[in-house]
């Protein structure tokens, strides 16, 4: 027994009906169809069986089209096609139905949605959180752009992902291309820690960065440094000068965590973390302004960081196309 579409696929003045392969009936216009797709355009513009045709199944009256796309794929696939007035784009907040949707753009030649799809996977939210996840269905779906931009999300996470579904979805090939990338951001963001002049030349001298070496002035107005402490890591000295322990702390440990994860936000968080560290100190000269200090060298290193990997980005995308084109010679 076949069960009914919701609305806006059960309209009483449809003229014609989608069957799923799963037995949901989809009452739908072949205008809005027709307009959306050549291949609908085609198929209705076929002459129909006269009414009661043995081979054209028939249900009140219209024409009933079985089709090989389950009904949530359906769904989503005709929310597109209809006017957005009447029925909103679906979300494609799951990443396999955005696999699905594609497929079936493709399959009818919508070109419209295949460019909707690829907005979805280029969503700043989901490529956040699933960036591998992304990669995999973009490189298989074969899309170029949207394939470099999950590339460059993966560095916010492991260089090493957890197991994801879609990873059946890549060769070993792109799988080795995008681990290669990602290893080489991280090996060059380590240039970063290397020379610190990039510190310097943002702050310009020392006096304007009394933050990074606890510096204060007594009430004699004579310069004199808190009680944290300095660190005694000299790869970490600006100036030539010791800076306060737990800013040296905080460099060692994130390039550790910028191997890894060789993005901004990387530096971001274990700025949120160092922050919230310094301000149980109660340290009179750093707790009262390390959130303001750090969050101004947290954007500064972001960027940097960002600048180092952004040489590396064209290295992938020369890789990827030299993959597609071994695929298709
Ligand atoms: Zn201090």
């Amino acid at each position: 027994m076949a069960t009914c579409a919701s609305s806006p696929f059960d309209h009483a003045k449809a003229d014609v009906i989608l069957r799923s392969a799963d037995g949901v009936e989809f009452r739908v216009f072949m205008l809005f169809l027709s307009l959306a797709s050549p291949f609908f355009e085609t198929l209705f513009g076929l002459p129909q069986a006269p009414d009661g045709a043995a081979d054209q199944e028939m249900k009140d009256g219209l024409a009933v089209i079985a089709v090989s796309e389950d009904s949530k794929t359906l769904d989503s696939f005709l929310r597109f096609c209809y006017p957005s007035t009447l029925a909103e784009d679906p979300s494609l907040d799951n990443l396999t139905d955005v696999l699905s949707v594609l497929a079936v753009a493709r399959k009818y030649s919508l070109d419209l949605i295949e460019r909707k799809v690829c907005q979805a996977l280029a969503n700043p939210k989901v490529l956040g959180t699933e960036p591998f996840r992304c990669f995999a269905i973009a490189r298989n779906a074969r899309l170029k752009h949207e394939t470099i931009t999950a590339a460059r999300q993966t560095l916010r996470q492991p260089l090493i992902p957890a197991w994801f579904v879609e990873i059946d979805l890549i060769t070993a090939s792109d799988l080795l291309a995008l681990l290669t990338y990602h290893k080489n951001c991280g090996i060059a963001v380590q240039a970063l820690m290397k020379d610190l002049k990039w510190i310097t030349d943002h702050y310009g001298t020392q006096n304007s960065c009394n933050w990074l070496f606890g510096a204060t002035y007594n009430r004699y107005g004579s310069r004199e440094n808190c009680g944290c402490g300095l660190g005694t890591d000299t790869r970490f000295s600006l100036w030539s000068s010791a800076p306060v322990v737990w800013w040296a702390i905080y460099m060692q440990e994130v390039f550790e965590l910028l191997v890894d994860q060789p993005s901004s936000d990387t530096v971001r968080t274990a700025a949120d973390k160092t922050i919230e560290n310094v301000r149980s100190r109660a340290c009179a000269t750093c707790s009262g302004q390390v959130k303001a200090n750090m969050a101004e060298f947290s954007d500064l290193l972001g960027l940097k960081v960002e600048e180092a990997v952004a040489p590396v980005r064209a290295l992938l995308y020369h890789g990827l196309i030299l993959i597609i084109l071994n695929r298709l010679s």
